[in-house]
């Protein structure tokens, strides 16, 4: 131990933070982190390993993936004009925005939102503001966030487009009135966009301080950690400075430049979800002791109507089966627990295990 007390060597906003808790999954069937459940196809995996031969991995990486970022600009319909920011998962690209920032910024976003949001703004000793949407739709409480951008003038706003955990697209019609108000920056976090048929990318010419998101975690390469970042040049320059010269590594660079050339079998696989998703959602509606919430993404939120959520979770997980309780968050989440739409066999083996959990 270092002579000095842990207390006088770390920010106080770190000691009284918890580390973002990982359950562990051996042996679950894992729908609580909105994987896609899906391996390659043979053919296509023997093409990559061989395409991996001519990865230089006794080199640095190309510190600014030129080749991958034209896949990513064609595969995502990025404008020209917009810069792009690539990062070790997106969540690399929430902390190099908030590195950047001022340091008595203030950040905001709506919630219950993403957790990394706040988890790295107050990591950072910024000022997070939480907006809390509307208790029913889940909407965004509109003139709750007109007030809190006049009074905090947030230098970033978060806003995720379908929203985790609630799997909803808020109005765009608010978000875009929120990239009007906003004082400063506006994060679209198109995580989901797979799932979704809603983008900001075609207004990132109409709005010079909107930033979007995304990563290809949820389209089946959450293994990998690739995010993207694409807005503005001048800002995407200041973030660059931030931004560590390798954050992406050769074997990723190559893996989802190949993904990406060789994409129908995941955009296939996204088709196959996104069928189980109503078959899931439609099943649940069924169930008369919970409530169900619509989704555009890969997961479902649904609320336990006369059991503590806490117990359905425990006795999922006793049936073996690993969801996300966010119960434990407490506010509009009180009862709420989160199922990623995973195989279908996964599925029925879910609803089946409900069934007993919720008697
Ligand atoms: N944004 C949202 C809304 C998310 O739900 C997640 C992951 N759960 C991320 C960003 C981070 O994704 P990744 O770091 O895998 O790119």
């Amino acid at each position: 131990m270092p002579t000095q007390p842990l207390e006088t060597l770390f920010r106080s906003e770190v000691l009284s933070m918890s580390a973002y808790h990982v359950a562990d999954a051996c042996n679950f069937i894992k729908l609580d982190a909105m994987e896609n459940p899906y391996s390659w196809p043979e053919d296509i995996q023997a093409r990559w390993l061989e395409s991996l031969k001519t990865c230089p991995i006794n080199r640095y990486p190309d510190p600014e993936a030129k080749t991958l970022a034209v896949a990513l600009r064609r595969a995502n319909s990025i404008p020209e004009q917009a810069a792009l920011l690539l990062g070790n998962g997106s969540d690399e690209i929430i902390q190099i925005l908030l590195m950047a920032l001022s340091a008595d910024a203030a950040v905001l976003a709506p919630e219950p939102g993403f957790v990394m949001y706040k988890q790295v703004a107050q990591s950072l000793g910024l000022r997070y503001r939480g907006v809390p949407l509307l208790a029913d739709s889940f909407e965004l409480d509109m003139p709750a966030m007109r007030a809190a951008i006049a009074e905090s003038r947030p230098a970033l706003i978060f806003i995720a487009y379908p929203n985790n955990p609630t799997g909803n697209l808020f109005d765009a019609a608010a978000i875009k009135e929120i990239l009007s108000l906003a004082p400063g920056l506006v994060v679209v976090d198109e995580a989901y966009a797979p799932f979704a048929d809603a983008s900001f990318i075609g207004e990132l010419e109409h709005y010079p301080n909107l930033l979007v998101m995304r990563t290809v975690s949820k389209l089946g390469l959450a293994g990998l950690r690739l995010g993207f970042l694409a807005g503005d040049s001048a800002i995407v320059e200041q973030l660059h400075k931030v931004r560590l010269p390798y954050n992406i590594n050769c074997l990723t660079q190559i893996t989802v430049g190949f993904a990406l050339d060789h994409g129908e079998f995941l955009l296939e696989q996204t088709q196959t979800l996104r069928g189980e998703r109503a078959l899931v959602l439609q099943a649940l509606e069924e169930t008369p002791s919970v409530r169900a919430y619509p989704s555009a993404a890969n997961f479902i939120l649904f609320r336990t109507l006369n059991k503590a959520a806490d117990d359905v979770f425990a006795s999922l997980k006793s049936q073996g089966v690993l969801i996300k309780n966010l119960s434990p968050q407490g506010g509009l989440l009180h009862n709420c627990l989160r199922v990623t739409v995973g195989k279908p066999e996964e599925n029925q083996a879910f609803l089946s295990a409900l069934t007993v959990a919720l008697k």
